[in-house]
């Protein structure tokens, strides 16, 4: 479905991003990966990928809030494939504190990372899109995009505004060919998760097991995470030709969740 296509998802060494990628080059696209790690795991990620799907598979280090380094990944995926035309900003940090001793750095760099560079990669992206008619966006936001939690007051900042970027990108590109869409995940179990039911086992001196039942018990009806898989399917139908009419929307994965 997506042969020919060339597809950057920021944050794709780990967890939801790598299962976007993974699908997207299951599809057929080329990928370009993005994101920190071990440089032979990375390698191992990116050469896998290639020989798996048959596509041409790239990395780059570009710390995502950096407004230069996120630009010049932009520019070097389409001198390096040509053309870019599927982008999904999905590289994401968290970081858990109340908010009168939530640290100024903690901050400022869940912001950077969390919502200012969905913007920077955007702004670079669009002109080859808008040349070439033809983009689609997806922006991994959160149930913490359309509801809050305590001691997440920079997370839930970040993709709240990331759903007013999604629209404002979503007018202005209207009548090209290019959406520009938010999905909103409830809790999926990757690494960004287990650390917080790490430290929820360590606080309430019980069992990993317990914790994440805990977790997942309190905010999410369906009583269980959602798949990376599942969230890589929604990116699927953001991609495929059922939803050129669809842009501008926030589509929670998140098993009732925000129903509530
Ligand atoms: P993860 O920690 O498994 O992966 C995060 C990825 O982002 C990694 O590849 C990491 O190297 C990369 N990254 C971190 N800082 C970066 C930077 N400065 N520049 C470039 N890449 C950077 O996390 P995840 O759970 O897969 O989260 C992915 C996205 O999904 C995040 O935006 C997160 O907020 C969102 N999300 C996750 C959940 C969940 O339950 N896991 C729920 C809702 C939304």
């Amino acid at each position: 479905m997506l042969k020919g296509k060339v597809a950057l998802v920021t944050g794709s060494t780990s967890g939801i991003g790598l299962g976007i990628a993974r699908r997207l080059a299951a599809a057929g696209a080329d990928v370009v990966l993005n994101g920190f790690g071990d440089a032979a795991e990375i390698e191992k990620l990116r050469s896998g990928l290639a020989r798996e799907f048959g596509v041409r598979a790239a990395h780059a280090a570009a710390d995502i809030g950096n407004a230069a380094e996120a630009a010049a990944m932009v520019c070097a995926a389409e001198m390096q494939f040509g053309r870019l035309d599927i982008l999904v900003n999905n590289a994401g940090i968290q970081f858990v504190s109340p908010v009168e001793s939530f640290p100024v750095e903690r901050w400022d760099a869940v912001i950077a990372i969390n919502l200012s560079g969905a913007f920077y990669a955007i702004r670079a992206a669009l002109p080859g899109m808008k040349a070439r008619g033809y983009g689609r966006i997806i922006n991994i936001s959160s149930a913490h995009g359309l509801v809050a939690s305590k001691e997440k007051a920079a997370y839930v900042a970040a993709k709240h505004g990331l759903l007013g970027l999604t629209k404002v990108v979503a007018l202005e590109n209207a009548q090209a060919d290019i959406t520009c869409n938010a999905i909103c995940p409830g809790w999926v179990l990757t690494p960004l998760v287990q650390k917080q039911i790490d430290a929820r086992a360590a606080k309430g001196r019980i069992s990993v097991e317990q914790a994440k039942r805990d977790l997942v018990g309190e905010k999410q009806p369906n009583q269980r995470f959602a798949t990376v898989e599942e969230i890589a399917e929604a990116v699927m139908y953001l991609c495929g030709p059922g939803s050129r009419a669809v842009t501008g929307i926030a589509l929670p994965v998140d098993g009732g969740w925000t129903a509530q």
